[in-house]
């Protein structure tokens, strides 16, 4: 999905003895393999696997890995990872619902280092995109409010996001805030353009926002629109 590539995370136990892998991300077979060769370098054996969203790029190599340690697959869709649930067993791992990005986006406070995998919802390299069938911009407001409460509130002091690199408390917050005033502008715009043409055809509003795009990312270019327009219904005022 990006450049980056996906990032994997290997929770250990308090005794260090096993571990969880968190979004074992793209490649099936292959990609299992090398987290196997990983494994056995630190010496742990995975007890579980987790995603923050089931997204192809973070779950693809879910499968063969749960097969070849025969271990489960917890997921947010199958009712495993949801708000208030927490894994212990030595991990000590709170799961909070991060929604926005996808609708089974969740988040995992790994207590003893204070720190959040938040899986796709802010990266320092790039934007996050809301395209996905089930994105919502709503949720998604409140989940970066969430994040940054957590962050100011000294409950997390680092983000470690799904793709590119991990942010430290201050860099996190200031880029949560770049992040909400690019959500802004982008909605101003599409609000100007509809305006402007006096049409609320997502299709047409896509092609001035983005004029020339007419290759196949157009369809999610298209839902990204889509995803503002839904925002924009019955909104007058955009929070400041
Ligand atoms: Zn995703």
């Amino acid at each position: 999905m990006t450049l980056l590539g996906t990032n994997t995370f290997v929770i250990l136990d308090s005794h260090q003895s096993s571990c969880v892998l968190v979004d074992p991300g793209e490649g099936g077979e292959t990609r299992a393999r090398e987290l196997e060769f990983l494994c056995t370098q630190i010496g742990v054996a995975p007890r579980l696997v987790m995603v923050t969203h089931d997204h192809s790029d973070h779950i693809e190599a879910a499968a063969a890995t749960c097969a070849q340690w025969r271990i489960p697959l917890l997921t947010a869709r199958s009712g495993d990872l949801s708000e208030g649930i927490c894994i212990g067993d030595g991990f000590d791992i709170d799961v909070i619902e991060l929604k926005g990005h996808s609708a089974d986006s969740v988040g995992l406070i790994v207590r003893g280092d204070h720190v959040l995998l938040s899986g796709d919802v802010v990266f320092l390299e790039s934007w996050c995109c809301l395209g996905s069938c089930d994105s919502d911009l709503r949720a998604y407001f409140n989940t970066l409010n969430r994040v940054e409460s957590l962050l100011a509130e000294g409950e997390i002091c680092e983000l470690l996001p799904g793709h590119g690199s991990m942010m430290r408390r201050d860099v996190a917050l200031k880029r949560i805030g770049e992040y909400r005033r690019h959500r802004f502008s982008r909605l101003e715009q599409v609000r100007e353009v509809i305006k402007e043409c006096g049409s609320i055809d997502c299709a047409s509003v896509a092609r001035r926002i983005y004029p020339g795009m007419i290759d196949k990312r157009n369809t999610l270019l298209q839902r990204v629109v889509e995803v503002q327009m839904e925002y924009l219904e019955g909104q007058t005022v955009l929070p400041a």
